[in-house]
């Protein structure tokens, strides 16, 4: 690992975290931009409408050379000249050369990620050309010499007071806060830009191979001066925003600025093809095609579906990590989500590696993507080349290797964590302080006690009193259930019994392997995989269920991706998949247990989370609100009930501690909100964020597993 590469990662996060201002922006642009997304959406099928945009961009992805070829001949029949760049310095060059020839010394831009892809402001103002940025959260970013922070708001992080500073440094006067002075204060300047620009530069959202022709969405009119002002116009594209046809551009238009800003379209959509007559001549047009990494990602079996992006910045809008330290730490040059797989490899997996870890995992950015990206397997793979890459830790290599491969050692070391955590419990089941350097662990979330007897010891005893069973189920518990909340089995067995379903334990079972995968150890993971799949087949057993999503997602989808080039597991691995469900889906679905259970529960209050694995992962979030509500409690939803708490698994522990508090207070904040007495959850590592969070806050609403729920009314 890069130890000064982390260190100055690491201060970057302390500095954005220690800006609550910051949080607050972007907090609140999150809850505005969901109402108006949702509203934008509403008369429209999300679903189909993406599915629609991951056929355009995959024919594309996957017939490269010939859209290529088609655009070019096209662009150029119209008059355009182009020029294929394979790297950043190719595609400046031209430029800079282009600039030049024609003797320009001063250039405007507009909408163009490329060119801060390739710093093209820095090429041009070594050769004595100056650019001026056009789009008012750019010019901004310009003025304040820093890089976006958003794709689609550069300026997102900034406040009016110090926008207000920085333009009066540009005019000499004393610029009030004021945005709508400030707003007449940008286009009073930049009027000047335009009307002295040699050259215009822009990118664009889409290229159409069909026709050749460009179009950029925009809302400021800048664009459009911009392309259409100085007699050059140099658009700096990168190849993968060609699409078929007109039609396929249509309909990326009318997503586009529906999952960006929630707008149902923008001010100005401009549509630019060939060369038009400017005075007694022509206008140039130059379309500089970037590719700068875009072939190899294409090539990539694991990474390629990142190529459907349409760049409309909703994966961070939404991403609780980008929520709480912006894109500067959150990103290279694009940022949230796709930031973190286009950096790997625009710059190269050295400039990715942070930013690949700091991602919790929460797939929040695959539900919204309008590109049907499931982003967040893509930075799981990419942890594992990081994994390839520099490798993953001494310490966390050596646990992994030789002690989560031999599930006894594991086992044993785990019990032997139960005897020495003694003085700490005071015989309590929760740690509320750690000593030494273990403190900070313990001061914001409050941790549960390793159990005294695991679950696998108690299983035995527990009597199962179904005379006719319906079916037989295993179950796997995962190391939380097994080894911190045995109870959890124990109310599984009690609900379960009352349905007329036997349950079965399968003690060689073993961690499900996430800890290894989600730290690059891909390895281990499949080693796991294939103890885990022995076990859980050994007994036949109808289904397999489980309490913990992330031991849900684990079973259900890692365990056939890892294995699914191995003949003698990918069936097996399958034919588990198949078996496996959550608990609640089981009991919603194969029990009736909406029916059955009804009217059993007292109708005390309940908030519900949605855990992130549960919700975005195996599609399960309605079943435990039915089951909730037909037993007879109230369900009271909470805001962001599907935001993530911050858990993370190793995210909390070790990794990002700091970012995992500061989620888990938003959390807890919107829990103490919903009024309820009780908040509902359906995962282990939630129920530990979450009552840790409360505890230590001294909240009084009780945490609960919707299973422990159940089973306490039957009781
Ligand atoms: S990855 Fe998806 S959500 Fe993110 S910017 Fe691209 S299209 Fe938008
Ligand atoms: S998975 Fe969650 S944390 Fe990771 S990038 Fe997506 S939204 Fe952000």
């Amino acid at each position: 690992m890069n130890k000064a590469r982390s260190r100055h990662y690491k201060d970057r996060v302390d500095r954005a975290l220690a800006s609550p201002q910051l949080q607050d922006a972007l907090h609140k642009f999150g809850d505005a931009y969901a109402v108006s997304r949702a509203n934008a959406f509403a008369a429209y099928d999300f679903e189909a409408l993406r599915g629609g945009i991951a056929r355009i961009k995959d024919e594309v992805r996957d017939n490269h050379q010939r859209y290529l070829d088609e655009f070019i001949r096209n662009a150029a029949a119209a008059g355009a000249t182009v020029y294929l760049a394979s790297d950043a310095a190719a595609a400046n060059d031209y430029i800079v050369r282009l600039a030049q020839r024609r003797n320009a010394k001063r250039v405007v831009k507009s909408k163009s990620m490329a060119s801060e892809e390739t710093h093209l402001n820095k090429a041009l103002e070594k050769n004595g050309v100056h650019a001026l940025e056009t789009d008012l959260g750019e010019w901004i970013i310009q003025l304040a010499g820093q890089r976006p922070s958003h794709m689609v708001m550069p300026a997102i992080h900034m406040f009016k007071e110090e926008v207000a500073e920085l333009f009066s440094k540009e005019t000499g006067r004393a610029e009030p806060p004021d945005i709508e002075h400030l707003v007449k204060v940008a286009r009073e300047q930049l009027r000047q830009g335009y009307l002295a620009a040699d050259m215009g530069i822009s990118g664009a959202n889409i290229a159409i191979a069909e026709t050749g022709g460009l179009v950029l969405v925009t809302n400021e009119g800048n664009a459009r001066l911009t392309t259409t002002l100085p007699k050059i116009h140099v658009a700096l594209v990168g190849i993968d925003k060609i699409v078929p046809t007109l039609a396929d551009a249509v309909d990326i238009v009318r997503v586009l600025p529906k999952n960006a800003t929630g707008q149902a379209i923008t001010s100005y959509v401009s549509w630019i093809r060939g060369a038009v007559p400017c005075d007694d001549t022509e206008k140039e047009l130059h379309i500089v095609l970037l590719d700068n990494g875009r072939s190899q990602l294409a090539g990539s079996p694991s990474c390629r579906d990142a190529l459907r992006c349409i760049r409309c910045g909703a994966c961070a809008n939404v991403c609780p990590v980008y929520q709480t330290v912006g894109g500067h730490v959150f990103g290279h040059i694009y940022i949230g989500a796709i930031g973190i797989i286009l950096t790997a490899f625009f710059d190269g997996l050295d400039q990715a590696a942070e930013l690949v870890r700091a991602c919790i995992g929460c797939r929040a950015c695959v539900e919204v993507c309008p590109g049907k990206i499931d982003l967040e397997s893509i930075i799981l793979h990419l942890r594992e080349e990081m994994g390839d890459y520099e490798g993953i830790g001494t310490g966390k290599s050596l646990v992994f290797k030789n002690v989560l491969r031999n599930r006894k050692l594991f086992h044993s070391l785990l019990r032997t964590a139960s005897l020495l955590q003694k003085p700490l419990t005071r015989g309590e089941r929760t740690i509320r302080h750690l000593p030494l350097f273990f403190s900070s662990l313990t001061e914001w979330r409050t941790l549960p006690a390793v159990a005294d007897q695991p679950l696998r010891d108690l299983w035995s005893k527990l009597p199962q009193p179904v005379q006719q069973p319906r079916y037989r189920v295993a179950f796997f518990g995962g190391c939380l259930n097994d080894f911190v909340y045995p109870e959890l089995g124990e109310n599984l067995v009690t609900v379960l019994n009352r349905l007329d379903v036997t349950v079965d334990y399968p003690l060689d079972q073993n961690c499900c392997g996430i800890p290894a995968l989600y730290s690059g150890d891909r390895e281990t993971a499949t080693e796991l995989a294939k103890q885990n799949i022995t076990a859980l087949l050994a007994g036949n057993p109808d289904y397999v269920v489980t309490t913990c999503p992330t031991c849900t997602m684990s079973l259900q989808r890692d365990f056939g991706e890892l294995l699914g080039d191995d003949p003698a597991w990918r069936d097996k691995a399958a034919r588990l998949a198949e078996k496996t469900l959550d608990v609640s889906r089981f009991i919603v679905e194969k029990l009736d247990g909406v029916n059955r259970l009804k009217g059993l529960a007292d109708p005390t209050g309940v908030t519900y989370h949605d855990s992130c694995h549960l919700k975005r992962g195996a599609g399960v979030w309605r079943e435990p609100r039915a089951l909730l509500a037909a037993s007879g409690r109230e369900v009271n939803e909470m805001a962001h009930a599907d935001r993530c708490c911050g858990f993370g698994g190793s995210y909390s522990f070790t990794s990002h501690p700091n970012i995992a508090k500061r989620i888990l207070g938003d959390k807890v904040d919107d829990i103490k909100a919903s009024g309820a007495p009780c908040v509902a959850m359906d995962c282990p590592g939630c129920l530990m964020q979450i009552r840790g969070g409360l505890e230590k806050q001294g909240v009084p609403v009780r945490a609960a597993h919707t299973i422990e729920l159940l089973a306490e009314m039957l009781d």
